[in-house]
């Protein structure tokens, strides 16, 4: 079956599911996808990896909770737009998950940090 390589475009015999003309283009292919989703996403990660990090030295390595001022994250440029994920607790307050953190913020203005360990 002739069909035309994903990667340099020339024309090559192979199975229809081939896509690439050989292991060269399959390679490089491969490697330009996995360049341009890192330069889409390195941004945002290390916001997220920041984040952890301020939660973590905050809290300290051996503590699972703790309540602090808003004001301590604020100051730090902690950022509020970027998370891994989220939950609502029975009493339908959100936990913002920043990997294995969890914050959760209170009018006062206040806020909880816990730890999964
Ligand atoms: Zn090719």
């Amino acid at each position: 079956m002739k069909k035309n390589c994903k990667m340099c475009k020339q024309e090559f015999n192979g199975r229809s599911d081939k896509l690439f003309c050989g292991i060269a283009c399959k390679n490089e292919y491969h490697h330009k996808l996995r360049k341009v989703n890192s330069d889409a996403t390195s941004r945002i990660d290390s916001i997220l990896h920041r984040n952890r990090s301020i939660l973590l030295e905050i809290m300290g390595k051996n503590k699972t909770r703790l309540t602090t001022s808003k004001m301590v994250l604020d100051r730090k440029k902690f950022n509020y737009t970027y998370m891994t994920g989220y939950s609502i607790n029975n009493q339908g307050k959100t936990y913002h998950h920043i990997y294995d953190f969890s914050y959760m913020l209170f009018s006062s203005p206040k806020v909880l940090i816990v730890r999964k360990k």
